[in-house]
Order: C-alpha cells, then sequence, then structure tokens
C-alpha cells in the first residue's frame, strides 16, 4: 500500500507518478521557516492551477519531496490534492545543513527515528496525515557524508525498518551514494528500499551501476533543467546497461518560493508529459519503456513493504 496525504491506496492507483517534485519550498535556515512565513490560501490560489493541468496532462500521483524545516505543510498538500484530483505524497525525516533546527545537532539516530516513526504511525503534528517516505540528505565533503548527515541517514534507515517507508536520499555525486552504501550495507539495511535523488548529478555511469547492482533505485530528476538530449543520452546509456528495472525519472520542478512575489518563477509540472516524453519517442524509446519508468517503477519504489510480522 501507498500512503497519500488524503490517506492509503493501492499502487495499482498510483497511475502515472513523478516521484520528485516540489510545491512549496522556503530556503530559510536553522529551522527557522513557520507556518506563519507564507499566505496557505495564496499557495493554493498560485499553484493549484499547475497541478490541474499536471492532472490533465494525465499524471496521477506527485512526490512532494520537501522536508521537514523547509515548508512541509501537510494540510496544505491535502488541501491541494482534493482540489486537484491528484494522489499527493508527502515525507517524513530531516534535510540537511543548515536548514536543520538547533535540536537535531544534539539527538542520536535512535531520538531522531523515534520523532519520525511517531510521524508515520500517528500522522504529522496532529493533523492525522502521515507521512508516504522518508526524505534525507546526504551532503558531503570530497565525496564523505558529514556526521550529521551521517546521523540523519542512520535515523531513515531504523525508520525504514521499523515503518517499511523508502527513502529518498538528496545526494549530490558518486562518491557520497558510495559512502552512504558502506554505511547502508553495515547496518545491514535493504538498498531496494532506498532512492539515489539527483543521480543525474554525477556523470561517471559506473557509480550508478554499481549502486544498481547493490540494490539502489536511480533517480534522474532534473528533466528540463538541462537540454534534453543529455537527459536521453544518460537514460538510454543506462538502459543498455541493464539498469531499466531500476530507473526513476522527475523534475524537480515546481514550486511556490516563500518570500517571493507571487511564489515568484515556477517550473510548471508538465514539461515531461508535453515535451520530454515525445522527444523520447522521437528518439525510438517505446510505450513500454515510458511506462516502466513512470508507472511500474514508481510503484516499485514506493511501495510500503513492512515485513508482515
Ligand atoms: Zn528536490
Amino acid at each position: 500500500m501507498i500512503q497519500t496525504v488524503l490517506g492509503e491506496i493501492s499502487k495499482e492507483e498510483l497511475g502515472i507518478v513523478l516521484p520528485h517534485e516540489h510545491i512549496l519550498v522556503g530556503f530559510i535556515e536553522n529551522g527557522k521557516l513557520t507556518k506563519d512565513d507564507y499566505d496557505r490560501d495564496e499557495v493554493i490560489r498560485v499553484m493549484l492551477p499547475y497541478l490541474q493541468e499536471l492532472a490533465a496532462a494525465g499524471c496521477g500521483t506527485l512526490v512532494e519531496c520537501t522536508p521537514e524545516f523547509l515548508g512541509r505543510d501537510p494540510q496544505l498538500l491535502a488541501e491541494l490534492s482534493r482540489l486537484s484530483g491528484l494522489h499527493i505524497i508527502t515525507n517524513t525525516g530531516y534535510y540537511q545543513r543548515p536548514y536543520l533546527a538547533p535540536f537535531v545537532y544534539n539527538m542520536s539516530p535512535e531520538d531522531l527515528a523515534d520523532i519520525w516513526i511517531k510521524e508515520a504511525l500517528e500522522g504529522i503534528d496532529g493533523s492525522g496525515i502521515k507521512p508516504g517516505f522518508i526524505k534525507i540528505a546526504l551532503s558531503n565533503k570530497n565525496g564523505r557524508i558529514s556526521p550529521i548527515q551521517q546521523t540523519i541517514l542512520k535515523s531513515a534507515l531504523l525508520t525504514s525498518n521499523e515503518t517499511g517507508l523508502p527513502i529518498q536520499a538528496h545526494t549530490i555525486g558518486g562518491d557520497a551514494i558510495m559512502h552512504a552504501l558502506e554505511i547502508l550495507t553495515m547496518e545491514n539495511f535493504d538498498p531496494s528500499r532506498f532512492i539515489w535523488v539527483h543521480a543525474d548529478s554525477e556523470q561517471d555511469l559506473t557509480y550508478h551501476k554499481n549502486a544498481a547492482l547493490a540494490g539502489m533505485w536511480i533517480e534522474v530528476d532534473s528533466i528540463g533543467y538541462r537540454p534534453f538530449e543529455e537527459h536521453y543520452e544518460m537514460l538510454k546509456k543506462l538502459i543498455e546497461m541493464g539498469l531499466l528495472n531500476q530507473l526513476l525519472i522527475s523534475q524537480d520542478a515546481g514550486w511556490y518560493n516563500v518570500g517571493a512575489k507571487n511564489g515568484g518563477n515556477i517550473k510548471p509540472f508538465t514539461t515531461i508529459f508535453e515535451s520530454f516524453v515525445p522527444f523520447l519517442k522521437e528518439k525510438g524509446i517505446s510505450q513500454n519503456i515510458i511506462d516502466q519508468l513512470m508507472i511500474a517503477n514508481p510503484a516499485k519504489a514506493l511501495d510500503n513493504r513492512k515485513k508482515a510480522i
């Protein structure tokens, strides 16, 4: 089953999925962003047309990857889901320095996991709305994940083991993903519950091969930020390497930017439908492959796989 902001659905109900997008983000440091920093009604007025347009383009589910401290707002997402007819999935977990509240630095992985597991079981901040995945970030120096992000990673592993939720980990560069894999191996964690977010930040596909061989999901999620040709070439090579079954595509698009007038410059969610998929088809990528990338794979990656007790 999959947890959306309006309740549980079966994975067959997801339809076409965008596994990594944003509706609202506020880049305010040290956990200081509050719900008073933006007007929920205005966010709805600005963002609803983009979501309606996305639903009309055939999308079934938008996975909203804005974590706590950056503008995760479950009630807002629930309202937008009701109004647009799209399934929307939110998350538990924390991002990275400098966007963490000060208390996070004094916590152990177990302490953090307690907070996240509680959100998964009881809902977020008394809203009753539950997360459908764990969103973390693994900022790194020279490819080694910083100590606070290692704590956050370990907390994500504990939370995933307890709840069955998959992990989306913002990770720039292949060396950091190899460090993450070391930690997963050490903690005896199943890599097929782990999505390498921003895998297209790394050009050396040996990393993708090794991550995928270990079982990780490879998310190519900045479609529209670079020429289509580049993303097509990367996907084609990854498919030729036999990794089709572990690939996800998305756009990291949106969003209402807190503090900017009318939410600032918003990137529509429909690029993939209106331009990129037609581009892939012109290049000879079959509908079957596109369905696998946008329907079958995300359904498998997002499915809650809590082991039966
Ligand atoms: Zn993102």
